[in-house]
């Protein structure tokens, strides 16, 4: 690369951008095309999204089947390109719908603003001098959104904490179907002079926690032990000991559990890294657990998860994005707490069948068979190519892009 500097390289049209970057970059005339192709149906919308865009990334959107929430039949849209994740979820929610499917509970949709202050000598003082202007502070939380106040959200509460030399006020607020960043980054900004009044401190940082822990979902299932053999539920127990007694595991138990979770705020058009942010920082509030809990009723097995579920219906992308609105439609969602009730479930619904596989078989069989057929791809197999290759190499236990490019010639 000759430079990385372009300047006024967002000023240029996207297909000038790309023209731009395929030349110091390289790019060959089929790569060109398919950027060019990819884009051609939601380019301009991507545009409008982020910045110095050159073409759109798909991922595949695919329909978890059989989950009942809260006695609801539900489709669930999944976009990730991980393979496994989408059968994962089905299987899953099956295996419990005999029992009822999963039912969740969920905390009022608050979200923390957090506003820094520096530069005090008496912390407890400060403290006090704002704890005592709390209807001031509602009054002027609520004066920046009329809407989110018309719509019953808005102010609930203050709390302040001293964090080292700083004082940290948390301001409480319900931004209804909001994810709600840009909601309490508004008012956070707004007190910040009203703050330092106040304290006699000054203002650092103005902006949202995205450890939402005042936005708790809980979603709880029974898998029959007659549906799936005592000696699964013996092992899914063991696994998730081990994920309790080892954060090294509970990382990666965590992290399935957000193959379901992350798949499906990226289908609706949230953030799928404050959601990442804040399950893994509330997995670690008491030394880093998992997520989710296991444990035996009667011969049965029961999970439940808790872990905070910041989603909007509104804001951000969700309303821009038709591919959002479309999942949205689909799950038949039209509140932001339905919407995190129903990615608890699949949270955890992935969980067990992720415990399940590695309990019993290991990750590596059905993982596998999907695996192939992306390393097929990978080596150039197309149509009909893309299965008898993926086959031949699951065959050989050989599942290897050079691999795939011999068995093509
Ligand atoms: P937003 O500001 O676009 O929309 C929220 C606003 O919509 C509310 O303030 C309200 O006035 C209005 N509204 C209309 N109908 C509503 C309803 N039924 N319920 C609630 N509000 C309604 O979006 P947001 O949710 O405040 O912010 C989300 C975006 O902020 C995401 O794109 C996220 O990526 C981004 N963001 C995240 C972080 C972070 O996580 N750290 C920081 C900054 C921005």
């Amino acid at each position: 690369m000759s430079t990385s500097r372009i300047p006024g390289f967002h000023n240029l049209t996207r297909e000038e951008r790309l023209a731009k970057v395929a030349d110091l970059a390289g790019l060959d005339a089929a790569q060109v095309a398919h950027l060019t192709a990819a884009a051609a149906h939601d380019g301009d919308l991507a545009d409008h999204l982020s910045e110095n865009v050159i073409s759109v990334m798909a991922v595949p959107l695919g329909v978890a089947t059989n989950l009942i929430v809260d006695g609801a039949e539900v489709l669930v849209p999944m976009a990730s390109e991980e393979s496994s994740v989408v059968a994962a979820v089905c299987n899953g929610a099956r295996a419990c719908r005999e029992a009822g499917g999963i039912v969740t509970q969920a905390d009022d949709p608050c979200m923390i603003a957090q506003v820094q202050v520096t530069g005090l000598d008496d912390l407890e003082a400060a403290r006090a001098a704002v704890l005592a202007q709390k209807q001031a502070i509602a009054a002027e939380c609520d004066g920046c959104d009329p809407m989110l106040v018309r719509l019953g959200g808005g102010f609930r509460d203050v709390e302040v904490r001293i964090a080292g030399p700083f004082l940290v006020v948390h301001l409480i607020v319900d931004v209804r179907d909001a994810m709600g960043a840009n909601a309490v980054n508004t008012m956070a900004e707004r007190l910040a002079p009203k703050i330092e009044g106040w304290t006699g401190g000054k203002v650092g940082l103005r902006i949202l926690s995205n450890l939402a822990d005042r936005r708790l979902v809980r979603a709880r299932a029974t898998w029959p032990a007659d549906e799936i053999g005592a000696e699964t539920v013996a092992g899914i127990i063991g696994a998730w000991e081990f994920a309790a007694h080892d954060p090294y595991r509970a990382a990666t138990h965590n992290k399935g559990i957000m193959n379901g979770v992350a798949a499906v705020a990226l289908a609706t058009g949230n953030d799928t890294r404050a959601l990442e942010a804040g399950a893994h920082a509330f997995a670690a509030k008491d030394g880093y657990g998992p997520l989710t809990r296991y444990w035996i009723e009667g011969a049965d097995l029961v999970g439940e998860i808790e872990m905070p579920m910041p989603v909007g219906i509104v804001g951000g992308a969700t309303r821009a994005h038709p591919t959002a609105q479309a999942s949205l439609r689909i799950m038949g969602v039209e509140t932001a707490d339905r919407l995190a009730r129903v990615m608890a479930a699949v949270g955890l619904v992935q969980n067990f069948s992720a415990l399940r596989a590695l309990a019993t078989e290991g990750i590596q069989r059905g993982h596998m068979g999907l695996h192939a057929r992306n390393v097929a791809i990978a080596a150039g197999a197309s149509g009909d190519e893309i299965d008898r290759v993926a086959a031949e190499m699951i065959a050989r236990g050989e599942i290897r892009e050079d691999v795939a490019r011999e068995l093509l010639v």
